[in-house]
């Protein structure tokens, strides 16, 4: 195909899924990335999502494919069987999500939530830890999750209770994590328990905990709102023995491993909603053409055309933000990524809700019933404000950071 000939192809493709997408500096090998999740999204999962949904059960097959074509080696390094030359592959974990996140958020999370348990390992994991557990998250045949929430410690996260005690070559684990993605499904657990209760935060520490550990059973699977594909349950830890070389950095900085590995995963939740927000618009557009009251098409009402507008700004403002971050975490600039990741994530998801339920607004009475996705997209996106981080909590991590900038300005 001759270059012009390409480029109208390619034209002609983005303007045949409804929007025309601002393009972004992303290299041929992350278009790649993207364009083979959008076929997945497209050609597997829109066909099995509102299954899914209303069963609510994990989609193996859906991973099989994933991990067949390669998505999980996108943000691990080639060293341990990934494919990135560089960086962290924030951008690549971004795209794939969004993708993904398109036709179903919940399917996407069995995706998303692997890489939130990956990145502890790879941020802080030794040369032993990476090469022994990367490489079958790598190759999609190993799942991974990220323990912290408990009962008494979600937004105040230092408050957990969970503790591990060093006896001999073992720290032996006591305590019950809640709200779990990939809960039961995963194979490799980065999680968080304090090893000096006395010290609060500065007591925590991070471990990795194979499924299969003695003592370490699954409990609770929940029923939720929406990501209905997703699954949730809680961790219990009943003296479950884990071997010390699998405490990840040092004792005492289980609370640094969150932070950081929050700072890196929540660009991905950003995606995620950014990707729930686009499918609902894709949705609308196509209803509002083919819907006709007043003896016309309902897209000719300025109404229509101003909800549009909104929504389409919204996505592509989002998109900018979560690109450019991602792109500079890859890079290595990792200044001020925590005020920014919060940035993205609280941006994001409030654009996902505000999105989808002006989705279901512009579906009418039809936006309402299961037939039709929108509904969905709108229960998948609440959750998107809620986890890693509420939006109230992220609005903190903003504020004390431009609490910081007045009183330097202050001199
Ligand atoms: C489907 C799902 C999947 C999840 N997956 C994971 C996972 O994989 N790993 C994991 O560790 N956790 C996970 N979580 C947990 C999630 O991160 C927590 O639910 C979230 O951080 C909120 O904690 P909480 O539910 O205890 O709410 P709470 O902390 O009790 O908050 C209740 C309300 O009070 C507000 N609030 C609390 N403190 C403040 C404050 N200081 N200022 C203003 N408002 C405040 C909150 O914003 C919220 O609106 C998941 C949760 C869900 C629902």
């Amino acid at each position: 195909m001759d270059p012009d000939g390409a480029a109208a192809e390619a034209s002609r493709q983005r303007s045949s899924r409804g929007t025309a997408e601002m393009e972004h500096h992303l290299t041929e090998e992350q278009q790649t990335i993207r364009d083979l999740a959008r076929t997945i999204a497209e050609e597997k999962v829109k066909a099995v999502r509102a299954k899914y949904d209303e069963e609510g059960t994990f989609p193996s097959d859906i991973v099989r494919e994933l991990a067949r074509v390669d998505m999980f080696r996108v943000f691990i390094p080639v060293a341990y069987d990934g494919m990135l030359e560089q960086g962290l592959g924030v951008t690549n974990m971004c795209l794939v999500t969004e993708e993904l996140s398109k036709a179903c958020g919940g399917i996407a999370l069995a995706f998303a939530g692997t890489a939130l348990g990956a990145f502890p390992v790879l941020l802080f994991g030794s040369e032993e830890q990476r090469k022994k557990y990367l490489p079958p998250i790598a190759a999609g045949e190993k799942l991974a999750a990220f323990g912290l929430t408990e009962p008494m410690a979600g937004s105040d996260a230092a408050a957990l209770r969970t503790t591990a005690r060093r006896e001999g070559n073992e720290y032996v684990l006591n305590g019950t994590k809640v709200f779990i993605t990939n809960g039961g499904e995963a194979d490799i657990y980065t999680t968080v328990a304090l090893t000096n209760p006395g010290k609060g935060a500065r007591g925590a520490s991070a471990f990795i905990v194979e499924k299969g550990t003695p003592g370490f059973s699954f409990g609770k699977k929940e029923k939720k709102m929406g990501i209905r594909a997703s699954v949730t349950s809680e961790l219990i830890f009943e003296n479950a023995r884990v071997p010390a070389e699998n405490l990840l950095a040092r004792e005492g900085m289980g609370f640094i491993v969150a932070m950081k590995t929050f700072d890196v995963s929540r660009p991905g939740v950003a995606a995620q909603a950014l990707g729930i927000a686009e499918g609902a618009l894709e949705e609308t557009l196509r209803y509002v053409h083919q819907r006709r009251q007043f003896g016309q098409s309902i897209v000719n009402f300025q109404g229509v055309q101003w909800m549009l507008a909104d929504m389409a700004t919204h996505i592509e403002a989002a998109r900018s933000l979560i690109y450019s971050l991602a792109d500079r975490i890859d890079r290595g600039d990792t200044k001020d990524i925590g005020y920014l990741s919060a940035m993205a994530k609280v941006f994001a998801s409030d654009v996902a809700m505000k999105v989808t339920t002006d989705a279901v607004q512009l579906f009418g009475g039809y936006g309402y019933m299961t037939e039709y996705p929108v509904e969905k997209m709108m229960r998948d996106a609440k959750i998107t404000q809620i986890y890693e981080g509420t939006n109230q909590i992220q609005r903190n991590v903003i504020g004390v950071h431009l609490a910081k900038q007045a009183a330097k300005l202050a001199g």
